[in-house]
């Protein structure tokens, strides 16, 4: 068994959005070229399938699968919001977002793997039932999630989502969802204006844990947030299989948000989060990216959080 996968794949480079669009092909160049360092040789590298309809639509209507695909276009950019473009391989990029989170799950599931990193884009967590947005189509966490329960029987499975944001889309697909758990660190008053404590989830849906923290927030507040609430209710909810929403906008380096973490922090998280996965969910982890929009600090952050994957 290899202890770490990391799964990303070409097409992910072609997803253009645009000149000086936070969300870009730089970042995956950055991930891959901070990841062609030596201490990675050995981690296996996996190409991201396609997902099936099938895996899409255990968390979108068909009407948003198709409205999605359909705004494609031939040639040029769309702009679906202010925010969220496509061009014309935007829909393959998506499918193969979605569908290298459930292969993730399925290398994982099947003990092939420990745990998987999925370096792909377009992110996911802001990508609502019936509305792609913030720079989001499908929302690859919560097709995992559902993958991990309806494919392979996992009974708790839980999303941890420390990107800056909310993930407001992960929220809605799983809120109605038995069996499932959504907690998340984000910045309060920012984009996109969801995520307070008293959204905790619909009656025998997913158990919601939304811990809102200022601006300016740095590395002891957001560390006292895991371990004060989210770990020990993570704990609670012992999580049979355990998908990390990782984004590393967080960042103090980061353009588009105000806290002010640094890589060590993000170590330090994921340690938290293994040790929570050995305790309950045989140490299976999947991470999908998300937010992080500093190059630089996104790659450093991403080593170090993939180095403590490999510790399993
Ligand atoms: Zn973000």
């Amino acid at each position: 068994m290899s202890s770490t996968v990391i799964y990303t794949h070409p097409v992910c480079l072609d997803h253009d959005t645009g000149e000086y669009h936070p969300e870009c092909a730089d970042r995956i160049r950055a991930i891959s070229h901070i990841l062609d360092h030596e201490e990675f040789m050995y981690v296996p590298r996996e190409e991201a399938p396609p997902a099936t309809v099938e895996q899409i639509l255990r968390a979108h209507p068909q009407g948003h699968y198709d409205r999605v695909m359909a705004a494609v276009p031939a040639d040029g950019l769309f702009e679906i919001d202010g925010d969220t473009m496509l061009s014309p391989r935007s829909g393959e990029a998506a499918l193969r977002s979605a569908g290298g989170a459930c292969a993730a799950v399925d290398e994982v599931a099947t003990g092939r793997a420990r745990n998987v990193f999925v370096a792909t884009r377009p992110p996911g967590h802001h990508a609502e039932r019936e509305r792609p947005m913030g720079f989001c189509l499908f929302s690859n966490a919560a097709i995992a999630a559902l993958h991990a329960r309806d494919a392979h029987g996992f009974k708790r499975v839980a999303v941890v989502d420390f990107d800056v944001h909310h993930g407001n889309g992960t929220q809605d697909v799983l809120w109605d969802q038995p069996g499932t758990f959504y907690a998340s660190t984000h910045q309060a008053d920012a984009f996109p204006y969801t995520g307070t404590p008293e959204e905790t989830g619909g009656e025998g849906g997913a158990v919601v844990v939304n811990v809102p923290l200022p601006a300016g927030t740095g590395p002891e507040a957001f560390r006292a947030a895991y371990t004060d609430i989210i770990l020990p209710r993570l704990a609670a909810f012992a999580p049979d299989f355990l998908i990390l929403s990782a984004g590393f906008d967080a960042h103090a380096a980061d353009p588009m948000a105000h806290f002010r973490l640094q890589v060590g922090d993000f170590a330090w998280l994921t340690r938290q989060l293994l040790d929570i996965a050995k305790a309950h969910a045989g140490r299976r982890v999947v991470s999908l990216l998300e937010g992080g929009y500093d190059t630089r600090a996104l790659a450093a952050s991403v080593a170090a959080h993939i180095r403590v994957l490999m510790e399993g």
